[in-house]
């Protein structure tokens, strides 16, 4: 069965995004939409995961648990998790690699932690917008372990990007996706990197705010509507 996703987009955790990305805003949104499967991904961190798949229970949506890592190469990897126990263990490995810089606030904006009704917990005070000290191939590992998968983003831009900045995609990792974003230019991407053929595209919206959330566009085939399966399909193509 094909369902529409977006596994890409930032809660108000993240300090580039809007305030209004609360966890009900975002559930509430992607129902509108009428989405199947969402991942909220935010930097480093997986501090309002559990409040958004509290407020999907109920709804059709799908929250699958997830972060936006960047690794020492400056490379930016959508992770999705099978439960909220294995993105939390992942947190803790992300957060002990973190340098210990705080947040700016009034530079880079608040890191907000919200609960299921929407109410400010606390702020996380680490800054989470850099990179940690280990390598994609390290990341790979963990991920592996917690039985997760991961998906290069948005491959297509100058910056951030496996691609960007290590030059290809490195064959070891044995990944079959790769994420591109809402406005990538595919031809010009393959005529640049021929290479990105060779894998299964993923497209996201990278949202930071609500009205970037994905529309019905991307879908996926898979044989039920579950994160078990939605893991499978990305890891084994
Ligand atoms: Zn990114
Ligand atoms: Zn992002």
């Amino acid at each position: 069965m094909k369902f529409a996703y977006d596994l890409h987009m930032h809660s108000a955790l993240s300090a580039c995004s809007d305030n209004e990305m609360t966890p009900n805003n975002i559930v509430n949104m992607a129902i509108l939409k009428e989405l199947d499967i969402i991942a909220v991904t935010d930097h480093n961190s997986a501090e309002n995961i559990e409040a958004v798949i509290k407020c999907s229970e109920g709804s059709d949506i799908l929250v699958a648990p997830g972060m936006e890592i960047e690794t020492m190469e400056e490379i930016h990897v959508v992770c999705l998790f099978p439960g909220i126990g294995q993105v939390n263990k992942m947190q803790e490995i992300v957060y002990k690699a973190l340098p210990s810089l705080k947040n700016r606030e009034d530079i880079f904006g608040r890191q907000i932690i919200y609960d299921e009704n929407d109410d400010e917990k606390g702020v996380v005070d680490k800054l989470l917008l850099t990179a940690v000290n280990f390598s994609i191939d390290d990341l790979k590992k963990y991920v592996d372990e917690l039985n997760g998968v991961i998906i290069p983003a948005h491959v297509d831009r100058s910056s951030y990007s496996v691609i960007s900045n290590l030059g290809s995609v490195p064959e070891n990792l044995n990944l079959k996706y790769l994420e591109i974003s809402k406005k990538a230019d595919l031809q010009n991407l393959i005529r640049n990197n021929p290479e990105v053929m060779n894998y299964k595209l993923i497209k996201s919206s990278d949202a930071h705010s609500l009205a970037d959330i994905s529309e019905r566009e991307s879908f996926i085939d898979i044989e039920e509507k579950s994160i078990q399966c939605l893991i499978s399909k990305i890891k084994n193509g």
